[in-house]
């Protein structure tokens, strides 16, 4: 078996999530506070330390993990949290792989801060979600970033939320067509849509469609609250195993009612048992994330 790697992770520091609700008013972060910690709902947002990440990783057999930034409504909270990645991927290079976040609208600022993340070791970008960040994909601050992702050769992932589905805490509408345009813009970004791209794959039967998405690939990130097991083998028999990349959305309880603490060891069995071949499950559990990060 090859390299098992998730790459869709979050991390904070402990000060961060002592208190969530008290951190994310100092940085105005309302967002996140929500989706974190809801006020009218039980939560599902587990929390882990670097240290706890390692042992969980360890524990389940992850080989590494990307680390992705948030997407953070200011840009100074983006820039901070880059700062604790660039720390612990400089501890930890062979766990863990950084993707480095900014805000489109903070213009020069941005551009300049993923020159500084590159430099510090940091892989790619995202995870953006234009329209919680108050922009759409067609926004020009945005396709700056776009452009300057595909000058310095950076996987891009972006949050698709699926346009039916049930509600959850932090749900914003995605138009889906949009990000079919972004593909067509730039045929060389190397897009990764989140969340198995709120089913844009199933799009791809449209050999037109298909063409246009050569460069998108999807993760499956938070796929147990989602849906069911069968859509590995669904999603993989339409777009192929070589578009598909495993991700759980660690610390995020996927299985809430089965586990109370975050872990990746259901999520893993879960894809291991859903009927893929062997081969398909060494694409998509490392050899497709490698290939996109290799320079
Ligand atoms: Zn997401």
């Amino acid at each position: 078996m090859g390299l098992i790697i998730d790459a869709h992770i979050y991390l904070y520091p402990p000060t961060v999530f002592k208190e969530p609700r008290i951190w994310a008013q100092k940085w105005d972060e309302s967002h996140w506070a929500e989706c974190v910690d809801p006020l009218e709902k039980k939560s599902i947002q587990g929390w882990a330390d670097i240290d706890q990440l390692l042992r969980d990783m360890d524990s389940a057999g992850i080989d590494k993990a990307i680390l992705l930034g948030w997407y953070w409504q200011n840009e100074e909270t983006c820039e901070e949290q880059n700062r604790w990645y660039s720390e612990w991927i400089k501890i930890h290079p062979d766990r863990l792989i950084g993707f480095a976040n900014v805000h489109p609208a903070a213009g020069k600022r941005a551009l300049d801060e993923i020159h500084k993340c590159v430099e510090h070791g940091f892989v790619g970008l995202g995870e953006f979600h234009p329209q919680a960040q108050g922009f759409d994909l067609r926004n020009p601050d945005w396709l700056k970033v776009v452009e300057l992702s595909i000058d310095l050769n950076l996987p891009i992932n972006i949050h698709v939320t699926e346009p039916v589905g049930h509600k959850y805490t932090g749900r914003i509408e995605t138009p889906l067509a949009d990000y079919a345009w972004l593909a067509k813009k730039y045929p060389d970004a190397k897009i990764i849509l989140a969340h198995w791209g709120g089913l844009l794959p199933f799009y791809e039967l449209n050999p037109k469609i298909k063409e246009i998405m050569k460069n998108i690939f999807y993760d499956c990130a938070a796929s147990p609250l989602l849906y069911d097991c069968n859509i590995y083998r669904a999603a993989v028999d339409i777009v192929g195993p070589e578009k598909v990349i495993w991700a759980t959305d660690y610390p995020l309880l996927t299985y809430p009612n089965k586990d109370r603490q975050p872990s990746f060891q259901r999520a893993l069995n879960e894809i291991q048992s859903s009927g893929l071949k062997e081969n398909e499950l060494d694409l998509i559990l490392g050899e497709n994330i490698l290939k996109l990060l290799k320079k």
